[in-house]
């Protein structure tokens, strides 16, 4: 017999997951259907087991510099790569694991297989076809299987998978995606990153601490180019002293392939040339959204540049059919993903006053060191936009609690509207500015003013007073530089 449900969510990545989850909350009948591994690509080969191995260069960092806060280490400090890789994959086999005890927890059920929407309010899970990335755990307990299921709603939450560039197609030996970056048998001598976004640029780092010669090559003027270009820049010269070498407005046109290494030849934007060789090389400009194989053309939904069009609320242009994360476009990130599931669910359920995605408000965040996290417009796009704006900075060199942490290499950057003196964009890079842009992301979402933030008492020592101070530059009153 067919099995009915008020929701089936398709994919069990932060969108799918969450939106599942709240969906259960509010008493409607949920199954999501997974066809690889519970938590996605965020938990299983993304946000989590970077931060680990991220977490592991952060430590190596601070043993190196133990002399500097008079401490001596005897004996030499070296990175075990099976050790590092096994922590890091524990700590994504984790998370794992806690999706299926949230979804034993709300009762949801799961659909192993690959599923397909075969019409509107239908769909049919059949075996994947998928080559696992790495041999499967065990399938979770009294999951459902094949079948024919039906629900009101569908909401498509399957995510998005490496971009390859033609001629230059990751082999997974060679030429690595995140996912071989993420589990190294042994560390290369040498690498070559392809792109400075925010996974090419937390790779290099990563690789940089473990003692490996990186060179990073990004086609833009800048790297991570959706940042604050004072920021980037900040950043750039802080992973430069790490000994990070980068070309910039430059792209990969070729790659060759030895028997342990590759030659890639740079072209730049002044039309010269130059071949650089590496044990291996990261392939990281970006990611496709998955939208092949689920039955999308059957009922007609519309996509644009190869993801899925939805209103502010996750609905696309099929009454009935959603999509929410990667697949529903940029930015792809997992706490995205996961605000358009809670949005999308709490409309489906009719609950008043459900407010529509604001992608303005969507920090964005970089674990390499220096961290780098902003949220809101950057000053050229403020500018671009034509706003009158204020902008107010602050070094970390003049903050107590970082120079006492010995991490006096950071700013904060705060823009406002010099009419209304909203704040509209804030940016930093420095220590801990992942957990403190949370502070301005509040701000922003209330609609703060200067006036408030500077009404705000910060407490004494930490690094966000920079926050305030920032603010208070903007409008000429700074009191610590
Ligand atoms: C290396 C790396 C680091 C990252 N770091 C961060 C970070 O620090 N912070 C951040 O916010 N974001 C980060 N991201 C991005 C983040 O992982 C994604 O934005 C997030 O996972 C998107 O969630 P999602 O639910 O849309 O899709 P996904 O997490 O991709 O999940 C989709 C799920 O759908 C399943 N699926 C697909 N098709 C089908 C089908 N037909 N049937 C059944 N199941 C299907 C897949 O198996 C998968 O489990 C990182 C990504 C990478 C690659």
């Amino acid at each position: 017999m067919t099995q009915s449900y008020d929701v089936i969510v398709i994919g069990s990545g932060p969108g799918g997951y969450i939106a599942a989850i709240r969906a259960a909350q509010l008493g409607l009948k949920v199954a999501v259907v997974e066809r690889e591994h519970l938590a996605g690509i965020c938990s299983n080969w993304g946000c989590i087991p970077t931060k680990a191995l991220l977490r592991t260069a952060d430590v190596l960092h601070t043993a190196q510099h133990a002399k500097d806060y008079g401490l001596t280490l005897e004996g030499s400090i070296k990175p075990d790569v099976k050790a590092i890789v096994d922590r890091s994959r524990g700590i994504a086999h984790r998370m794992n694991n806690g999706v299926g005890f949230l979804f034993k927890k709300n009762k949801v059920d799961i659909i192993w297989g690959e599923a397909k929407i075969t019409k509107p309010g239908e769909i049919v899970v059949s075996k994947t076809q998928k080559k696992p990335v790495e041999p499967m755990g065990p399938v979770p307990k009294n999951t459902l299987g094949e079948g024919t299921y039906t629900a009101k709603h569908i909401i498509v939450a399957t995510g998005a998978r490496p971009r390859a560039l033609p001629g230059i197609e990751p082999d997974g030996k060679l030429i690595w995606t995140y996912f071989e970056a993420m589990k190294p048998e042994e560390l290369p001598k040498s690498l070559l990153v392809m792109g400075s976004g925010a996974i090419g640029i937390e790779f290099a780092s990563f690789y940089r601490t473990m003692g490996v010669d990186v060179t990073v090559v990004e086609i833009m003027s800048q790297v991570m180019p959706v940042e604050d270009a004072e920021i980037s820049a900040f950043a750039k010269k802080q992973l430069e002293k790490q000994g990070i070498k980068f070309h910039l407005e430059t792209k990969v046109a070729k790659v060759e392939k030895a028997a342990n290494s590759v030659t890639a030849t740079l072209e730049k934007k002044d039309g010269s040339s130059e071949k650089i060789t590496a044990d291996r090389m990261i392939s990281a400009v970006g990611v496709v959204a998955n939208i092949e194989g689920i039955g999308l053309e059957a009922v007609g939904v519309k996509t644009d540049r190869g993801f899925l069009v939805i209103d502010g609320y996750g609905k696309t242009n099929v009454p009935g059919v959603y999509a929410i994360g990667d697949v529903a476009g940029p930015p792809l990130l997992a706490h995205k993903a996961e605000h358009e599931a809670v949005i999308c669910v709490e409309k489906i359920a009719g609950l008043p006053n459900v407010h529509p995605m604001d992608k303005l408000k969507i920090p964005g965040c970089t674990y390499c060191n220096p961290q780098v996290a902003s949220v809101g417009l950057t000053e050229a796009k403020a500018k671009e936009l034509g706003r009158d704006i204020r902008v107010g900075r602050f070094s970390f060199a003049a903050n107590g609690k970082a120079v006492a942490l010995g991490e006096d290499q950071g700013m904060v950057k705060t823009i406002f509207d010099k009419k209304t003196g909203e704040l509209i964009g804030a940016h930093m890079v420095g220590a801990e500015v992942t957990e403190l842009i949370q502070g301005f992301v509040v701000a922003m979402n209330l609609e703060t003013t200067e006036e408030e933030l500077m009404h705000t008492i910060f407490p004494h020592p930490t690094i966000s007073e920079s926050m305030k101070e920032s603010v208070l530059d903007a409008y000429g009153r700074v009191l610590n530089a």
